[in-house]
């Protein structure tokens, strides 16, 4: 029988890796939180009509990249729907928002998110077809403050202050305008004039795109194509007045914060939905990506709510691709420090009749509290008592620095032997001795089962309450 595979395109996460990942996650969410973003979580997938009208008809997610069904209808009471495997996480946010009404709070909304997106791409690294997102979107009323180019500078500055903190090496912020919802199509207009007497002697894909979605084009790497792309027209030049003033701005509390960028006329991003700014993270050599070498990227939204039938409700956001973020730091760092390959202690009975006491010790020993470390107890693992005891000894010295022999005597006295694998001699001790032994580094330890004062009241080391205080 042939054995089975993940499907192309997607791919298992293992330990030690998935602490990495876990590790980035929680920067992420303190990140957040110390910004004032509070987590949101949409649905995996949605109505096929969010991303078609969200994210638009003519753009390469929407046209070829959906996983999308019909999905029968189970009861003469419902009907059957076409439903899409969420590409990304913006519209579903937006869809939210809409739905749940948060903009009758009147307040500005921060939502951040961290999930699977789905895009039948063509793999390679940095490419999957069920890929990693942390993202975010600030957006609410007018009146919220939500169009202030202040909200565009805080969220760039945040995603500089996150690549910085997680050590990631030679990031690289382009930005741009694209416009108001009424710059845009003029430029769009003058992108496709000028395409006309020119398209011809470009690429295929691009005589496609000049056709379908001028701007696109700007988006091409076709080395063939560059000189006949940077003589089009810029759209800085098709800016309103209210429009470069608020990119000026953006720009202007960047220079405050003193997070560099470059501006790059042609970065216009292949969503429909994007307003004014409009950003990406690239990072260079030694990223490990090769060609997919952003980071991420996002941009303002401000007709996006309106698009999905909902209020005036402006808004800007990111994703970060964070498989390629995984990526670069693995390429970049040594993350050894974090994979905790270790245990404390191995714990060996010797004879299936210790097998219960070692269990027992490895519960006591798991979970009590360490107020310094912020821990709940040791890291443990046990053997198996019909193990002879020289394989427990050579189990135990690659996992851990220690090993307790829990023969028959010491399970009657309820002691413990324990041997360190650097040298010295065996000795023998109760398991609070132990529990000390463990703590060299913790001075505020409560040994569970002992008694203490601190100087008012008789606590007892074994209840979790008393131990955090
Ligand atoms: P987008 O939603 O296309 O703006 O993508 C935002 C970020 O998600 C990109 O900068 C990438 O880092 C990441 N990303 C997009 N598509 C994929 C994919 N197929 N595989 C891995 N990461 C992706």
């Amino acid at each position: 029988m042939s054995t089975l595979k993940a499907v192309r395109g997607t791919r298992d996460l293992l330990p030690p890796e998935t602490q990495l990942w876990n590790h980035v996650e929680a920067s992420a969410r303190a990140l957040f939180a110390r910004y004032g973003f509070g987590e949101i979580r949409t649905p995996v997938f949605e109505a096929t009509e969010l991303f078609a009208r969200g994210v638009g008809e003519e753009t390469d997610i929407v046209s070829k990249e959906m996983y999308t069904w019909e999905d029968r209808a189970r009861a003469a009471s419902e009907k059957a729907q076409s439903l899409t495997l969420r590409p990304e996480n913006t519209a579903g946010v937006v869809r939210a928002y809409i739905e749940h009404k948060l903009g009758e709070t009147g307040g500005l909304q921060k939502l951040f998110y961290l999930g699977p997106q789905f895009r039948r791409e063509r793999p390679q690294r940095g490419r999957y077809r069920q890929f990693w997102q942390i993202g975010a979107e600030v957006l609410g009323p007018v009146s919220s403050g939500s169009e202030s180019p202040l909200r565009d500078a805080e969220v760039l500055e945040m995603l500089a202050s996150l690549l910085d903190e997680l050590g990631i090496r030679g990031w690289r912020l382009e930005l741009n305008s694209v416009g108001s919802s009424t710059d845009r199509p003029r430029y769009v207009a003058a992108l496709r004039e000028a395409l006309t007497p020119i398209k011809h002697r470009m690429c295929e894909d691009n005589q496609r795109r000049a056709e379908t979605n001028p701007l696109r084009v700007l988006d091409s790497k076709a080395p063939e194509d560059q000189d006949l792309i940077n003589s089009l027209p810029k759209i800085a030049d098709f800016l309103d007045d209210a429009s470069r003033d608020h990119f000026q701005q953006v720009l202007a509390a960047l220079d405050a914060c003193g997070v560099s960028y470059t501006v790059n006329p042609r970065l216009v991003r292949g969503l429909d939905y994007y307003t004014r700014t409009t950003f990406e993270f690239t990072v260079a050599d030694g990223s490990g990506l090769g060609t997919q070498n952003a980071l991420l990227g996002g941009g303002r939204y401000d007709g996006l709510s309106e698009m999905l039938g909902g209020p005036k409700a402006p808004g800007i956001g990111f994703a970060i691709g964070e498989d390629r973020l995984i990526l670069t730091l693995q390429a970049q760092a040594s993350y050894d420090a974090l994979f905790r390959r270790h245990f404390d202690i191995y714990l060996a009975p010797l004879g299936k009749e210790q097998n219960a006491y070692a269990l027992s010790l490895a519960q006591y020993l798991r979970n009590f509290w360490r107020p310094v470390l912020r821990t709940k107890g040791f890291h443990v693992e046990v053997g198996e008592g019909n193990f002879r005891l020289k394989k427990s000894f050579e189990v135990a010295e690659k996992l851990a620095p220690v090993i307790a022999i829990l023969g028959e005597e010491e399970r009657a006295a309820n002691l413990i032997k324990l041997k360190e694998f650097a040298g010295g001699e065996q000795r023998v001790m109760t398991k609070e001795e132990l529990v000390r032994y463990l703590s060299q580094n913790d001075p505020t330890l409560k040994v569970p089962g002992e008694t203490y004062t601190d100087g008012m009241h008789e606590v007892s080391g074994r209840h979790d309450s008393v131990n955090k205080s």
